[in-house]
């Protein structure tokens, strides 16, 4: 039976992976916080999990974890997400992002140098590129966020160098109804219900222009695992291929709702729902970014089964689900 550590489990990306890999038969254990934020999407699999307490600024709780889960396989899942905040933040979020996988990297080597490691990094990596972005196109972040993952990325790559295994997954934004509610599509769908609910109260959003390549998380957490299994470790590129705008993505949660409640949104438009609040705007904005995931599909054999309508419909029924409004068909819809 394999071991894999995952850490950041209890988040969107890390319940889906636990989920996936269970199934797979892998022994998994997770790296939670001591207070960590919510634990509610572990719930079904509370019991087949091990849980250890753990920080990524703390090199002796890792330690110690890494130790209890003597892992064949490491997901560094856990980090400080938020665009925003990274600005508020900087140092804390290369201390957690760059510092963490430096931590876990160092453990690695000394202890157990055949663990395959995962690291999370990201498409802001690229910043703005004109067209679609490949592994081997060039990294120009513009936030602290971005840069903390272009430095975790390089480490992976320079101990690669080393003879380690560890890949840097590009993986382009994934959501879900595990999504964080500050990102902008659980923003949205999360004031669709409250819109249903008959609440009047216009959401404030920042750009709504720019774009971005939106697919399922369930989908991405089997290309993780597939990057791990290679016989020789690579980067790879995980996402649809195509990008939307923040207004289409709200405008399709409209036409949900008019699919749904007959009548009470037929002539609704976008404007009554959303206004613009201009201190939600950027500095470094990255306007359009879309995924070229040809090397994820020719060698992982890796394609995402949810597209974006797909997603859009799963997160609002969700959403709405959780506020009691309706039963939706798809809330099983997981890794599976
Ligand atoms: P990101 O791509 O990792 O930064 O994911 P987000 O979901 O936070 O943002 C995606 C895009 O939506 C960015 O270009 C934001 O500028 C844009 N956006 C527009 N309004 C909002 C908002 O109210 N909240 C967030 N989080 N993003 C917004």
């Amino acid at each position: 039976m394999k071991r894999a550590l995952i850490t950041g489990i209890s988040g969107q990306d890390g319940s889906y992976l636990a989920e996936y890999l269970l199934q797979l038969d892998y022994q998994v254990f997770g790296i939670v916080r001591r207070e960590p934020g919510t634990m509610r999407w572990l719930e079904g699999i509370r019991d087949r999990v091990e849980l250890l307490y753990g920080d990524l600024r703390d090199t002796q709780s890792l330690e110690v974890a890494f130790y209890k889960a003597w892992p064949d396989e490491l997901y560094n899942l856990a980090g400080q997400v938020f665009v925003p905040t990274s600005w508020e933040c900087p140092a804390e979020t290369l201390d957690i992002n760059t510092g963490g996988l430096a931590r876990l990297l160092l453990i690695v080597e000394r202890r157990k140098s055949d663990t395959r490691v995962y690291q999370a990094s990201s498409s802001e990596m690229y910043g703005n590129v004109d067209g679609f972005c490949r592994e081997n196109t060039r990294f120009q972040p513009t936030s602290p966020y971005g840069i903390s993952k272009v430095a975790a990325h390089k480490l992976a790559e320079s101990y690669r160098a080393r003879g380690i295994y560890a890949v840097g997954g590009i993986l382009f934004n994934h959501e879900s109804p595990r999504r964080g509610p500050e990102m902008v599509t659980r923003k949205i769908t999360r004031a669709a219900a409250g819109w249903a609910a008959g609440d009047k109260t216009k959401l404030k959003l920042g750009n709504l222009e720019a774009r971005r390549d939106w697919g399922f998380a369930g989908d991405y957490v089997k290309a993780m695992h597939a990057m791990l299994q290679q016989p020789t470790c690579k980067d790879y590129v995980v996402g649809t291929g195509e990008s939307h705008s923040v207004a289409e993505f709200a405008t399709l949660v409209l036409a949900e709702l008019r699919e749904r409640f007959h009548g009470r949104f037929t002539n609704a438009k976008l404007e009554d729902f959303v206004e613009l609040d201009p201190r939600l705007l950027r500095t470094g904005e990255i306007h359009d970014l879309r995924a070229d995931p040809t090397l994820a599909r020719t060698e992982l054999n890796w394609k995402p089964k949810v597209d974006f309508p797909a997603l859009v419909r799963l997160m609002v029924e969700a959403d709405l689900a959780a506020n009691g409004i309706l039963t939706p068909s798809s809330l099983s819809l997981g890794a599976s």
